[in-house]
């Protein structure tokens, strides 16, 4: 069976940075399992993976605008300290969850100074060239179930 929108996918995957650098890995861990087409993976490992079937291997370069994006400047700012009343000690690297206009982001803590803190929304791999190594461990229909709830049952997905 070929990966086809709609279908379930389980893959193995080492994820590089262009320096070669693994960043993240399936090593060790149950394959990921995603629904074809339901945007749960990056747009451009979805592109690639298109047609392919089990035990298929792939190498694929994603480009960040088929990743996590461009780097934007404009998701960097600086918030006075009394902002993040609750939070013991403010330090550069914490990250946090906000609530923005567009949804809730992921926000890293580049510095602190006296009164200001800058943190910075973009996404850690934003503006990133992505090296995937795949591959393909299983194809299957996503059941109807699934489907309706928009992600994947059993090994590597929900167990409810
Ligand atoms: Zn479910």
């Amino acid at each position: 069976m070929q990966i086809a929108e709609g279908t379930v996918v389980s893959i193995d995957y080492t994820l590089k940075n262009k320096h070669g650098e693994v960043l993240d890995s399936s090593a060790g861990n149950e394959p990921l399992a995603f629904i074809q087409g339901a945007g749960q993976i990056i747009p451009g490992l979805e592109k690639a993976l298109e047609g392919k079937a089990e035990g298929d291997k792939l190498q694929t370069k994603i480009a960040p605008e088929a990743a996590y994006g461009a780097r934007d400047d404009a998701l960097i700012v600086t918030l006075p300290k009394d902002r993040f009343r609750g939070v013991e000690a403010i330090e550069a690297g914490m990250q946090f969850q906000a609530s923005t206009p567009q949804g809730p982001r992921l926000m890293t803590v580049q510095k602190v100074e006296g009164e200001h803190v800058t943190v910075d929304g973009n996404h850690p791999l934003a503006g990133e060239e992505l090296d995937f190594d795949v591959t393909v461990r299983g194809v299957r229909e996503a059941t109807e179930e699934e489907m309706s709830h928009g992600h994947v049952h059993g090994p590597g997905g929900h167990s409810h």
